[in-house]
């Protein structure tokens, strides 16, 4: 036995309530070849170079951004959403962000090391904002930074633009849509919708990150922040002992083999693949939505990305049912409005998976249901 054997794995199921997937056999033997160089050293290791030129313009083709958009590797979502806020700071003088109480709890780290004022907008059940609520928000904060979410991480809504987008324009505030989950499942589920989000993009007034170590199933860590040339040359810092004279990101020296990775990753899989992994997950969750929904009338809002939040009403329920899920390998996680239990289809869940979840969950709730009527 080894010390990795005390994880549970992707392939078997067990990994049901993570944003991480299994990576792509063949993945591995490429990052073999980079794992000793770095990101941020182009002119020692020029390869890395070539292969970051490649994965940004493959990655813009696939979801249609234009040419001119430039996009910056990254971390993680994490990382990717300090960068575009700082850079619309920088840029802008913006000294307000403007998130929704969905948004990740990275928005909220990225306000606080930026000492940028936080405003939170809430959200209704089915994390929705309010129009209205929030267009007064815009017209009180102009130049200020709105950050979207494509893919929340608890429930999985994408945040709507059309109701905003005059008010966007009106009052010069500058977008982050933060597509860590679903940059790389909403293209390919809504493709008309998402065409909206890379107008703003192709404008320039809107940046827009993805994580290729989430759906895409790239190794971590691997992220891609897209902003406009501007708002770039503020992400780059001089670091006069380097050959190339400066470094990009928040990282000094950054992971040559993610690049090389996810480049790999999206070219195995290629976009039909990436299509195809994305509407069969996202058409399980819609699936098991149904399924749970009619089985137990549970509250689960309906997701736009393959994730469900299933309502279990009481905390406390909500704890128990996920130590008995877990004490048979099913690792869910946690949501909170409604509190419940997170499920995250990512490639690697299928069906069969899903049904032995659904039946543990059954078991459960008789042996929930017995010890009450035993009290
Ligand atoms: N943004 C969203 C919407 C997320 O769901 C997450 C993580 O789950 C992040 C950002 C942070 O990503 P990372 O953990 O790669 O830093």
């Amino acid at each position: 036995m080894s010390i990795a054997d005390l994880d549970p794995r992707h392939q078997t199921g067990e990994i049901i309530g993570s944003m991480t997937t299994s990576v792509h056999p063949r993945v591995f033997d490429v990052i073999a070849k980079f794992i000793e160089k770095n990101q941020n050293d182009h002119v020692l290791f020029p390869s890395l170079s070539a292969i970051e030129e490649e994965l940004i313009s493959e990655t813009k083709r696939m979801l249609g951004l234009s040419e001119d958009i430039r996009g910056v590797i990254t971390s993680g979502g994490t990382e990717s959403n300090i960068l575009a806020l700082y850079a619309f700071k920088k840029t802008f003088s913006s000294r307000t962000v403007i998130s929704l109480e969905s948004a990740h709890q990275s928005i909220s780290k990225a306000a606080a090391l930026l000492e940028l004022n936080i405003v939170k907008v809430k959200v209704n059940d089915d994390g929705y904002y309010n129009p209205d609520e929030l267009q007064g928000m815009l017209a009180r904060y102009p130049n200020s930074v709105l950050v979207l979410t494509m893919g929340t991480t608890e429930i999985g809504r994408v945040d709507p633009i059309i109701p905003i987008i005059d008010s966007i324009r009106k009052y010069h505030i500058h977008v982050h849509i933060d597509g860590a989950m679903g940059g790389f499942t909403y293209p390919f589920t809504n493709p008309k919708e998402f065409s909206k989000y890379v107008e703003l993009v192709n404008e320039g007034l809107a940046s827009f990150s993805t994580d290729y170590h989430k759906f895409p199933g790239a190794p971590i860590p691997s992220s891609v922040l897209f902003i406009s040339r501007i708002l770039e040359d503020k992400l780059k810092w001089d670091s006069h002992y380097m050959p190339a004279g400066y470094q990009k990101g928040l990282l000094g020296t950054r992971p040559g083999y993610s690049a090389a990775g996810a480049l790999a990753t999206l070219l195995l899989k290629g976009r039909d693949g990436l299509a195809y992994s994305a509407i069969r997950s996202y058409n399980l969750a819609l699936e098991t939505m149904n399924t749970l929904k009619s089985k137990w009338n549970l509250s689960i809002p309906r997701p736009d990305v393959p994730l469900l939040c299933m309502g279990l009403g009481e905390k406390e329920l909500v704890y128990r049912a996920w130590s008995f899920l877990w004490s048979y390998g099913i690792r869910t996680y946690f949501c909170s409005k409604p509190p419940g239990l997170r499920i995250v289809f990512m490639p690697h869940i299928k069906k069969k998976h899903i049904d032995r979840f659904i039946d543990k969950l059954l078991e459960f709730f008789e042996q929930g249901s017995r010890e009450y009527h035993e009290r």
